[in-house]
């Protein structure tokens, strides 16, 4: 991930210079984990600058302090206007977007007790997360000896800062065993997902997906590619996946944010298919092999039911 380190940080309402966008170490978010956040996308589209779906990514933040009974002191349409702020402020045609809401600088009990909710919005200049080249050619993954979180200890349906330590765990693990990322397990062994991204499974012209309840986040990026198939004909279930289906997969893909759609080449180094990305990832993934390839294309704007999808800057 390279900051460019440079331009301005919304920060409880402020635009405040990069360099200056510090938190007290004695913050409740550094100590117990106490955040949540967002990741969402900018792309250069041919009308300009937009924002990839963020008004569902507000409404999953706002989900997610919910869960953490965190009082969100912004309205969603203050927050989308802030992420829209700074990306404005930054001049980027095409980047990230994280916003971010924490317990600071208050308490350090457990419980969160006077500290206030304080909110920033991060805006940086990121490519390909898993590398270009792993849009087009596809990534090695393993299955993770660390499994995801069991239900009702960490919800995974808010995406909370405390949930990536699971997933560096899992993504640590990968790297240094030689694979670009890992899978992980729900707590009763079937497939959840990625340490950063949603999964599916292409068998016989059929998607499946791991369902809400199998210790998955909710991505947005998901919801749209069940869309996607379905305005293109495929059949898409969302059930339980055995670790085994991967391995017998005809195609396998990552879905996410930062990911986007890319196509997983093995899996515990047993080759996927034919090694290479398959003509249904190919067809979901508008046009692959940039960073721009979530851009509307005709046939997205023609067919896809997800009208609204972006937000011009
Ligand atoms: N699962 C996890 C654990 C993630 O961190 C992400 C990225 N936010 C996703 C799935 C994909 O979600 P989205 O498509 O909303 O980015």
């Amino acid at each position: 991930m390279g900051f460019t380190g440079r331009g301005t940080v919304w920060m409880n309402g402020t635009l405040v210079e990069w360099a200056d966008a510090k938190i007290h170490v004695a913050s409740h978010v550094i100590h117990y984990g106490s955040g949540v956040f967002e990741g969402i996308r900018c792309y250069d589209t041919p009308k300009g600058a937009a924002v990839m779906r963020l008004t569902p990514h507000i409404r999953r933040l706002c989900d997610s302090a919910k869960i953490y009974r965190m009082p969100v002191p912004y309205s969603m349409a203050e927050l989308e206007a802030a992420a829209l702020q700074t990306i404005r402020a930054n001049g980027f045609r095409a980047c990230y977007v994280r916003p971010i809401m924490y317990r600071g600088y208050g308490a350090l009990g457990v419980t969160p007790g006077s500290c206030p909710v304080d909110t920033a919005v991060l805006v940086w200049e990121w490519g390909a997360y898993l590398g270009v080249a792993a849009l087009e050619n596809g990534v090695d993954v393993c299955i993770s000896s660390w499994t995801r979180m069991a239900p009702n200890t960490f919800p995974s349906q808010a995406k909370a800062s405390a949930n990536y330590a699971n997933a560096q765990l899992i993504r640590m693990e990968a790297e240094t065993n030689g694979y670009h990322e890992g899978i992980a397990l729900d707590v009763f062994g079937y497939v959840s997902e990625g340490s950063g991204e949603n999964i599916f499974v292409v068998r016989d012209g059929v998607l499946y997906t791991p369902p809400l309840g199998g210790s998955i986040l909710p991505g947005i990026t998901r919801d749209s590619v069940i869309t996607i198939a379905g305005d293109l004909g495929y059949r898409v279930e969302e059930t339980f996946v055995p670790r085994e289906m991967l391995y017998t997969a005809d195609e396998l893909f990552f879905v996410g944010t930062a990911v986007e759609i890319t196509p997983i080449r093995s899996v515990d180094r047993i080759t996927v298919g034919d090694g290479r990305r398959g003509p249904i990832t190919h067809a979901i993934q508008p046009n692959s092999g940039t960073l721009e390839m979530m851009r509307p294309h005709s046939d997205w704007e023609r067919e896809s039911r997800l009208s609204n999808r972006y937000r011009q800057i």
